[in-house]
């Protein structure tokens, strides 16, 4: 087993993995910049070290400075977390050129699965169905004689894309070619490589995805979908397991398809594949080289600690797991809190956080990086923590969600906080019969944030306590609070 691991990320995900290293009886190193000298990952670790300015390609992006301190700290591996470097074959190969166990899979599979274009032809000629669509795109003429091949509307995406970033819908060949090359343009500043490749645009499609894990021996299983179409701009807002559009077929035909497609790149450690579902298909749309932020949905249902087996395996260790050990029980759902305002188009409330409590009870868990007098800072994203929910069914874990959300208090910063509340409140949302147009398609949802801002909650009474000083004063603020409704 390893003898220290070095944390390259930041925030809940750090804490995550050093959670999983501290029961493993493995210390850790983190690594912080200056934005982040009072962070909570920061100080739970048995180490930090500093990296530099704020901006991430000053710190978390650095990667010569990150490996200067992971030999300064005595680690021997390194845990790349989500986003950052995570996905990045030159970090993988830095890292092992430098003599660290890069925890996560093998280089070449980084770079296979990195090009979205390279990953769909391995994809299709393993027998994966995929989205129809194009190769890169080099000429605009052909481009076009293959959107109307594939028949509009197309999407056009960014090959190294991530994080939704960069995706165009085109209604029809005269947006095309500008459509094209601004896409381009995104792509080369957002990723610094300009190809771009075209998909079929599918309609009111779900987004489910599949949990893998491999090891070094041979070993290859699935633990199961989560559903994540609840998405604002491409990017995941709330996801659940299981999917509530799940049968045993489809979850056998799915997950048969996610295995084929990790055998395919010969998958160690941990990963995702994604899939777009439409109408009883499904095809694949990307797979995800890293663990996944919704991992822990997946952990509730079968008990399975991934980060301790992405550990185990990055040590050479068997899985120790068959197929035939995993079994799911129970349904779980995850809310992305965030520091955004849903009533300012959801821009970014970095600010320090004045009061803090996390919800408890039966059921609940919450993965953050936050805490009270912590300063959120405006350089990187706005994830404050992840809500998760557990109960025996549907039912009881939305139910569940409604009572979580009354009770976690947030002060001092906006959250989005009604805006989870409003969702898991609406009645589409309720019968789990919702695509990934879901928050697009109902505007109403800001009705309800403004409702739900003036409804009874924790964080409304705290609130109030806050601003008073004496004994009698409180007691005159809550009741005003109560009386309010
Ligand atoms: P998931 O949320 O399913 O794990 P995402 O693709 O949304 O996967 O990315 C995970 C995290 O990494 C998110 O916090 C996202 O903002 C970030 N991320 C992913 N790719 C990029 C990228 N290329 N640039 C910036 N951030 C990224
Ligand atoms: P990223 O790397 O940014 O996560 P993905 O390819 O995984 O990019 O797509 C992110 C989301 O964008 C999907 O979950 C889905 O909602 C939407 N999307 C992507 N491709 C398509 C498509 N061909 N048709 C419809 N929606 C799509
Ligand atoms: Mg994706």
């Amino acid at each position: 087993m390893f003898k220290k691991v070095l944390v390259a990320n930041r925030g809940e995900i750090a804490v995550r993995i050093m959670r999983a290293c501290k029961e493993l009886g493995i210390p850790t190193a983190a690594v912080y910049s200056d934005a982040d000298k009072k962070a909570f990952f920061a100080l739970y670790a048995d180490e930090a070290f500093y990296l530099g300015p704020a901006p991430s390609k000053d710190s978390y992006l650095n990667i010569e400075k990150i490996l200067r301190v992971a030999r300064e700290s005595g680690a021997d591996a390194i845990h790349p977390g989500y986003g950052f470097l995570a996905e990045n074959a030159g970090f993988a190969r830095a890292c092992e050129g430098a003599g660290f166990t890069f925890i996560g899979p093998r280089s070449e599979t980084l770079d296979e699965m990195g090009s979205k274009v390279r990953a769909r032809e391995i994809m299709a000629k393993a027998g994966v169905p995929v989205v129809p669509g194009t190769g890169a795109i080099s000429d605009p003429v052909e481009a076009a004689d293959s959107a109307r091949e594939i028949g509009y509307p197309v999407m056009i995406k960014a090959s190294a894309g991530g994080g939704g970033i960069g995706m165009r819908v085109v209604e029809d060949r005269r947006e095309l070619l500008n459509a094209i090359e601004q896409a381009q343009s995104t792509a080369m500043s957002a990723f610094g490589d300009p190809a771009v490749f075209i998909e079929k645009y599918i309609q009111h499609p779900r987004h489910i995805e599949f949990q893998v894990l491999g090891d070094s021996h041979g070993q290859l299983i699935h633990l199961g979908e989560r559903e994540c179409s609840i998405q604002r701009r491409h990017q995941k807002v709330i996801e659940e397991s299981p999917s509530p559009a799940m049968t045993p077929q489809l979850r056998e035909r799915m997950a048969a398809a996610a295995l084929k497609a990790a055998r395919s790149v010969g998958y160690v450690n941990a990963g995702t594949v994604e899939f777009i579902y439409s109408n009883g298909e499904f095809y694949f749309l990307e797979m995800n080289t890293r663990l996944q932020v919704e991992h822990g949905l997946t952990e509730l249902l079968t008990g399975v600690d991934l980060v301790q087996a992405q550990i185990r395996v990055a040590a050479g260790l068997p899985l120790g797991l068959r197929q035939e050990d995993i079994h799911h029980s129970g349904w779980a759902l995850e809310c992305r809190v965030c520091a955004e305002d849903p009533l300012a188009n959801f821009t970014p409330t970095p600010g320090t956080i004045r009061g803090y409590r996390s919800p408890g009870g039966i059921g609940i868990r919450v993965d953050s990086g936050v805490h009270m007098g912590y300063p959120i800072p405006p350089y990187y994203d706005s994830l404050i923590s992840k809500l998760l929910v557990y109960g025996r069914d549907r039912k009881e874990v939305l139910e569940r969600t409604r009572r979580a959300l009354f009770e976690y208090v947030i002060l001092g910063v906006v959250t989005n906080l009604p805006f989870l509340k409003a969702v898991v409140e609406h009645e589409e949302f309720q019968t789990g019969d919702y695509s990934t147009h879901f928050i697009e398609d109902h505007p109403e949802l800001i009705e309800s944030v403004k409702r739900i801002k003036n409804e009874r909650s924790l964080g409304g009474i705290f609130a109030a306590l806050s601003n008073t000083r004496s004994i009698a004063a409180i007691s005159g603020a809550v009741s005003a609070y109560l009386k309010m409704e």
